[in-house]
């Protein structure tokens, strides 16, 4: 099947109680140990591309290394979607050139103009048939070229959603209850430690999140920043080289309980950018005589596919929904 917009995965998610992973792409290893794990658990998915992806390997190669993705992956429905598209200019740029969902992130600006840009978004794309998210609440950390200072952030305020949705039309709407971009989601101070001694991260404002969904029954929330920093990859990278101390991200069970509810997309990027760094880190610390980048970026793939199952099966919960997503 051709690449799809989100709609109808948006649907199935609210109505079943679980949520589309949304995964970061770059390259080609990415692209296939996501989407074979997708194939193999017959899930839906969507692959996600930010402006750093488009300058680091440019827009062409992007969607091409997707669209090869969908001929090898045929039984499964996949979206195509700019995540923080910065301006109206580079979502009618993704838009026109193939991509099936964007992003427009207003959150930055002020409530009377975040509106403005992600109604312009929304006339351009809903006239060509591509769904649009948009943000309100900024979260903290650092992905790609959004750069939020810690203290800088901002909870979703309930009390602004439902004028949002109705003056922008959007489709989905990211909003901020504490997750936050990057593998550092958390500072020590801001945990708890446990009996042995591990952090424990400040529980998401769930009650954010139901105020949200009370005010705005059967619309799609996302959370960005939904990455679990698994903590044997963190081992992984420091153990072969690496300096990764403090490392932490949100409780996968916080969000199988958020996937219950109305979120219907979740955002993971931390998680396999570690699995493939642990990976290739381990090796060359086992192998210092090889060089044949086939070699690493094997095990690489394989476990960005593992990481991703795991997901799809035990977070996310959208293993085996393909076919009621199509
Ligand atoms: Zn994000």
């Amino acid at each position: 099947m051709p690449l799809v917009n989100s709609k109808k995965m948006f649907e199935q998610a609210y109505k079943n109680g679980y949520a589309i992973g949304a995964f970061n792409v770059n390259n080609m290893e990415i692209v296939q140990g996501i989407t074979e794990a997708c194939k193999e658990e017959n899930a839906p998915v969507i692959l996600q591309v930010s402006k750093g992806a488009r300058a680091y390997a440019n827009h062409t190669y992007l969607v091409k290394l997707v669209e090869a993705a969908v001929k090898e992956c045929p039984e499964i429905p996949i979206v195509l979607h700019l995540d923080h598209g910065p301006d109206f200019e580079t979502c009618k740029a993704c838009i026109d050139g193939g991509f099936t969902s964007v992003m427009i992130d207003g959150s930055h600006l002020p409530f009377e103009e975040n509106i403005a840009l992600t109604k312009k978004v929304v006339d351009y794309a809903h006239e060509r048939g591509v769904t649009v998210e948009g943000e309100l609440g900024t979260l903290a950390g650092i992905e790609d070229e959004v750069v939020v200072e810690s203290g800088k952030e901002s909870y979703t305020k309930p009390e602004e959603v439902i004028e949002f949705v109705e003056r922008t039309g959007v489709d989905s709407l990211a909003i901020a209850i504490g997750t936050s971009h990057g593998a550092y989601k958390f500072t020590p101070a801001q945990c708890t430690v446990n009996e042995e001694g591990v952090l424990v991260p400040p529980p998401l404002r769930f009650d954010i999140l139901e105020e949200v969904s009370k005010k705005l029954p059967g619309f799609p929330i996302v959370l960005h920043g939904s990455s679990s920093v698994p903590q044997e990859y963190v081992k992984m990278v420091n153990e072969n080289g690496g300096k990764m101390p403090n490392a932490i991200g949100v409780p996968e069970a916080q969000l199988r309980d958020a996937a219950k509810l109305s979120v219907c997309k979740i955002n993971i990027d931390s998680d396999l950018r570690l699995a493939m760094t642990g990976t290739v880190r381990k090796f060359f610390n086992e192998h210092p005589d090889k060089f044949d980048p086939r070699e690493y970026l094997k095990p690489a793939r394989a476990n960005i596919k593992e990481i991703v199952r795991h997901k799809l099966r035990n977070v996310l919960g959208c293993a085996g929904k393909a076919d009621e997503c199509k």
